[in-house]
C-alpha cells in the first residue's frame, strides 16, 4: 500500500513553517527518479522560489578537500560556531561516489554529531544518481527548500577530483578549500583549478607537532595565490589556517568570511553571480533533459541497436553511426 503523500499547499506551508520531516519528505521527492515525485518536486519549488538567486539572505558556501583533511570536523565546528550566534544552518552534499552502488566517501561515518543534535542545523547526506550531474543537481534544487525553510547559511560539502567542485562552485556564492599541512597539492591531489578556485584555503589540522608543516604549507599556498590572475570577484584569495579539532581560527574563517560577503555584495558579483549560476543551471537541465528524452525515444532505441552491431563488427565508424541516429530526431 503506498502512504498518501501531503499535497503541494502542505509541503509549501510546512516548509515555510519550518517543518523539518516535511523539508526532508521534499528533499526526497526531489532526489526520486520517479517521475510523478518529480513533478510533485517541481510544482512545490516552483511555490517556494522567491526570486532565489537574487534573494541575498543567505549565504551558500562551498567546502571542499582531500579526504581525510577534516570537513566534517571543520564544518562541525563552524557549525557550532553559527548557531551559537542564532545563524540557522543546512548542510548538503555532493559526493561523487554516491554515483556508483557500494559506498559514498562523505556519507557511510558518523558525521558531525554535535551539529545533527541542534535544532538550528540541518544536515543531509549526497544524493545518489546514476551521473555526477544528476547528483549535483538535485542538492542545487535542495538548497531551495533549505533557504524556503528559513535556513541562512548552506554549506555544500564536496570531495572529488575536480567536476564535484565545479558543480559545488557553480552553486555557492564563496569556495573554501581545506588543505593538509605540510604536501603541495601535487602531493595532496588537488588539481590547480581547484585552488584556483577558491576564494579561501584553510590549512586545517594546525596543531600538535604538525605547527611548523602548516606554517610551510601556508607559505606555499601563499604563493602561489600571488601568482594567480585576478579574480573577478576582485577578491585577493586568502590563506588562513585552523585547527578544526581544537577549535583554533573558526572565528577569524567566520569572520574573514562575512568580508567576503560584504565585498562581494558591495561590488555586485554576488548577485550576477547568482543570475550566471541560474542560467548555467537552465541550461544543464535543458541538456540532462534533452539526452533522456532522446534515448528514450523508440526509434532512437531501434537505430542505436542496428548502428551498435555495425560498428561492433567494424562496418560503420561510430561518427556515421551517431549522425544516424541524431539523424532520426526532427527538429
Ligand atoms: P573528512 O574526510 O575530510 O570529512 O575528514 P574528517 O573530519 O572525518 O577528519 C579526518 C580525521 O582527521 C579524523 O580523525 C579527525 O579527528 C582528524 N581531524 C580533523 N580535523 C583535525 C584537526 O584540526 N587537527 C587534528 N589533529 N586532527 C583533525
Amino acid at each position: 500500500m503506498r502512504r498518501q503523500l501531503p499535497s503541494v499547499e502542505q509541503f509549501v506551508q510546512g516548509i515555510r513553517a519550518s517543518d523539518r520531516v516535511l523539508l526532508g519528505q521534499a528533499i526526497t521527492l526531489v532526489e526520486s527518479a520517479r517521475e510523478e515525485h518529480q513533478i510533485l518536486a517541481r510544482e512545490i519549488i516552483g511555490r517556494l522560489l522567491s526570486p532565489s538567486h537574487t534573494s541575498l539572505t543567505s549565504l551558500r558556501i562551498a567546502v571542499t578537500g582531500a579526504p581525510g583533511v577534516g570537513k566534517s570536523t571543520f564544518i562541525e565546528a563552524l557549525g557550532m560556531h553559527l548557531v551559537a550566534q542564532g545563524k540557522r544552518l543546512a548542510v548538503l552534499a555532493i559526493d561523487p561516489s554516491s554515483t556508483v552502488s557500494g559506498g559514498s566517501i562523505l556519507g557511510d561515518k558518523t558525521r558531525m554529531e554535535q551539529l545533527s543534535a541542534s535544532e538550528k542545523a540541518f544536515i543531509r547526506p549526497s544524493p545518489s544518481g546514476d551521473s555526477l550531474g544528476g547528483v549535483a543537481r538535485k542538492t542545487r534544487e535542495a538548497i531551495v527548500l533549505v533557504e524556503a525553510a528559513g535556513f541562512d547559511t548552506v554549506i555544500i560539502e564536496t570531495v572529488g577530483v575536480g567536476q564535484s567542485e565545479i558543480a559545488a562552485q557553480r552553486m555557492t556564492d564563496v569556495f573554501l578549500l581545506l588543505l593538509l599541512p605540510g604536501a603541495g597539492d601535487e602531493l595532496q591531489g588537488i588539481k590547480r583549478g581547484i585552488v584556483e578556485m577558491a576564494d579561501f584555503l584553510v590549512v586545517n589540522k594546525t596543531d600538535g607537532d604538525r605547527v611548523k608543516l602548516a606554517n610551510q604549507a601556508r607559505g606555499h599556498y601563499l604563493n602561489a595565490t600571488h601568482l594567480l590572475p585576478p579574480k573577478s570577484s576582485g577578491w585577493q584569495p586568502r590563506v588562513m589556517a585552523c585547527s578544526a579539532l581544537e577549535n583554533m581560527g573558526i572565528t577569524e574563517i567566520w569572520e574573514a568570511i562575512l568580508e567576503f560577503h560584504s565585498h562581494t555584495l558591495a561590488n555586485g558579483f554576488l548577485q550576477e553571480n547568482r543570475r550566471q549560476q541560474a542560467l548555467y543551471w537552465l541550461e544543464d537541465s535543458i541538456e540532462a533533459g534533452l539526452k533522456t528524452m532522446f534515448y528514450k525515444h523508440p526509434a532512437v532505441k531501434e537505430k542505436l541497436a542496428e548502428v551498435q552491431a555495425e560498428v561492433l563488427a567494424g562496418r560503420m565508424s561510430p561518427t556515421e553511426a551517431a549522425a544516424r541516429v541524431l539523424a532520426i530526431v526532427d527538429w
